[in-house]
């Protein structure tokens, strides 16, 4: 096959200008990119209890290496003072004319007036999109009162609710756990952040199955697990996520090497973030 010259390979649909790299360039070749290429899973910021510090630069350099659209940003669970980190996704998403997106990322564990107040501002000031439930990062246990309280607080907003799932955090991480608030709340999306992260992926699949309500971000999930997700519960209810800007392209992979058609793939690299998250 010719190489794409790097005119050609120039993205004019990227408000931030820039270069599209090749293998954006097949994508769009080969009918992938319909609709758009969202991360709906990042972080910025510091986090004392992954013990890391992300800053702008890479957020927004891995945007333009794999010619996101969009890219979901979130301060992490143990940042120091989550509302700065939120006014530092903000001043992204100005800077980028919107490429940069904001989700609420609040330990529910305070005062409910208190939490409440800055995911209004958040969303209705900031334009963020969704809030985090991070039931490791914060101990949150998705059916408690406080974690009631988190998809209540959603659901008052009008934005879906992103949980996160599997691995070490379970119980509280279990997918099953969202079973309550998406039963309670049926009209409220709820994204299972990592898809119960490979071990619990037919448990996602399972809660995915019985709540139409629910989503699936695939991030750390396997080739195998993502494949099955994509077989029992489909693309269209299946989103991109990285969790970090070094697994982006990662991630990328592990959906062209499904073999999916090209618009089960466009739903899984965009189209369902894009309407889930209303971008
Ligand atoms: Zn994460």
């Amino acid at each position: 096959m010719p190489r794409p010259s790097a005119r050609r390979g120039r993205d004019t649909e990227n408000p931030s200008g820039g270069t599209r790299p090749r293998h954006q360039y097949w994508i769009q070749k080969l009918g992938y990119r319909r609709v758009v290429l969202i991360d709906a899973h990042q972080h910025l910021g510091d986090c004392r209890v992954f013990d890391l510090d992300v800053p702008e630069e890479t957020v927004l350099a891995a945007a333009e290496k794999h010619g996101l659209d969009h890219v979901l940003v979130m301060p992490f669970p143990g940042a120091g003072d989550a509302a700065a980190v939120h006014d530092r996704i903000a001043a992204l998403t100005e800077s980028t004319a919107g490429r940069v997106r904001g989700i609420v990322c609040l330990n529910p564990h305070q005062d409910r007036a208190a939490y409440a107040a800055e995911a209004e501002r958040c969303v209705t000031k900031l334009g963020f999109v969704a809030l985090k439930l991070h039931t490791l990062g914060h101990a949150v246990e998705p059916a408690s009162a406080d974690g009631m309280a988190v998809f209540a607080e959603a659901a008052r907003l009008g934005v879906p609710v992103i949980v996160h799932t599997g691995g070490a955090g379970e119980p509280f991480a279990s997918p099953s756990h969202v079973l309550p608030a998406a039963t309670q709340w049926p009209q409220l999306p709820i994204v299972l952040a990592h898809a119960g992260m490979g071990v619990a992926a037919r448990e996602a699949a399972l809660v995915a199955g019985v709540c139409p309500n629910v989503y699936l971000e695939t991030s750390w999930c396997g080739t195998l697990d993502t494949a099955l997700l994509a077989e029992t519960i489909g693309p269209h209810r299946m989103m991109l996520g990285s969790d970090g800007a070094r697994n982006l392209g990662v991630e990328i992979a592990k959906h062209r090497a499904l073999d999916l058609s090209r618009g089960d793939m466009s739903l899984c690299l965009g189209g369902t973030a894009a309407k889930v998250f209303r971008l």
